[in-house]
């Protein structure tokens, strides 16, 4: 019934392939490809390793290269093509869907390389050749974005009339013991945050210097911590979806530590994506030096941690919900609806922390509503296009349960 090819074999990659083999009745069958082959070889291993019996194929993929994905989609003929490599992968996995009849999901909306820019418009561009394939894409099925959109959507098919003021609020109260560290992709991580905030308010966009906006916000069963805000991209389609919104801000929490890193990477240069000339060592030990374009921020990835390692020494555990003001039956109503998420629960089941758990879940269950039958409709999507009554059902049996709070003192 459900065969998927999932691209990448990274952490959240690793998560979701657990998941998926975890429910074979929906996903009969299943290939992992990624950059490197050996990567989904380990990824096969750790997951027989763990006592499962699946049947997993693996491949080597170059996923910036159309002619080559084409190739794996047209031996594999998958039905649905998971992308859990990097954003700056979707357009070319997209394209080789379309010439191949794969539908298609994501986690993280398109990058270009060189810029770091985050906007739907490059995707949502491709909606008019997937309805005319007759194929889905769902876009930034993981957390945040992801199921920060299916709270939204369910808070307004339950409990709101109009939704008036949205804050997606994002904690990691987890420490992984290390005096720095990105919790996904170091790469895509910090070219993130490092970007200036910018939230929604009566039909502006207001733009902010990067993290100069922060207040304590409580979460559950966590306490205080100083959250910061930024610029997310499921805030963008969030208030197309929904034109009552007044206001819309993402925040995110980070310790004082991780932003004094993050200020001398800055310093020093090492967040910079554009390319430097370097002159670097001959492989063949002979003294001799060649000269290299590199990216500075590339060179500091292969040196930081790998968010794949972290789990194992990571204790408590992450926060990320949804603030909602708005209206109901003629009333003010105030409503909360999150998960928190322990990173030791998440490394026991798959070897990875708390943040690929957060993500790699819901991009499971995201493909699930594909195989289901309910989320399928030709076109390009975000999350809260579709009903997420399913979808957040099938989130609370595997591993990221919900909880809902109203009134009180919720309002930031
Ligand atoms: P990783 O870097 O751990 O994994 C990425 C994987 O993609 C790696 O296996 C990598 O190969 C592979 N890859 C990279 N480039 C290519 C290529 N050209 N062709 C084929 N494979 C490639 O990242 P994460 O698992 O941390 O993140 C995965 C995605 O999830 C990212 O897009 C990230 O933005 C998104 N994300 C979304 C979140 C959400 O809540 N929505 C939260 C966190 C992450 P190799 O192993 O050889 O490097």
């Amino acid at each position: 019934m459900g065969k998927v090819l999932m691209i990448g074999a990274g952490g959240v990659a690793t998560v979701a392939a657990f998941k998926i083999v975890q429910n074979q009745d929906v996903f009969t069958e299943f290939m992992i490809a990624s950059r490197r082959k050996e990567k989904c070889d380990e990824l096969v291993k750790a997951i027989h390793d763990k006592g499962y019996k699946a049947d997993i194929k693996t491949a080597q993929v170059d996923a910036d290269d159309v002619e080559q994905l084409k190739q794996l989609f047209n031996s594999f003929k998958p039905e649905l093509v998971i992308n859990l490599a990097l954003p700056y992968q979707d357009l070319t996995i997209m394209d080789a869907c379309l010439a191949c009849g794969c539908n298609y999901l994501d986690t993280a909306n398109y990058e270009p390389k060189d810029e770091a820019h985050f906007e739907y418009s490059w995707q949502w561009a491709y909606k008019d050749k997937f309805e005319q394939a007759g194929l889905t894409a769902i876009l930034g099925c993981g957390f945040d974005p992801g199921v920060s959109q299916a709270y939204t959507a369910y808070a307004a098919k339950h409990h709101f009339d109009e939704i008036h003021y949205l804050d997606i609020v994002d904690c990691n109260a987890g420490n992984h013991h290390k005096a720095f560290a990105t919790n996904f992709n170091p790469e895509i991580n910090i070219r993130e945050i490092t970007q200036k905030g910018l939230y929604y308010e009566n039909g502006k966009w207001i733009e902010t210097e990067p993290l100069v906006v922060h207040q304590d916000i409580t979460y559950p069963n966590i306490g205080p911590r100083d959250s910061y805000l930024m610029h997310h991209e499921e805030l963008e389609s969030l208030v197309k979806n929904y034109p009552t919104i007044k206001r819309a801000r993402f925040w995110m929490t980070f310790g004082q530590q991780y932003l004094t890193y993050l200020d001398c990477i800055q310093n020093l240069g090492m967040s910079r994506i554009d390319e430097i000339e370097y002159e670097a060592p001959l492989a063949d030990g002979s003294g001799k030096t060649v000269k290299v374009n590199i990216v500075p921020l590339q060179f500091l990835k292969a040196v930081l941690p790998n968010p794949q390692d972290l789990g194992e020494n990571y204790d408590g555990e992450t926060s990320i919900g949804c603030r909602i003001r708005g209206i109901k039956d003629g009333k003010e109503q105030t409503y909360y609806i999150y998960n928190n998420c322990k990173h030791q629960d998440a490394y026991n089941e798959t070897g990875m922390q708390g943040v690929s758990y957060t993500t790699g879940v819901p991009a499971m269950a995201g493909a699930m509503m594909f195989f289901k039958g309910l989320w399928r409709k030709p076109g390009v999507w975000n999350v809260e296009d579709f009903d997420p009554d399913p979808f957040l059902e099938v989130l609370n049996k595997q591993g990221l349960p919900w909880h809902e709070e109203f009134g009180g003192d919720l309002e930031l």
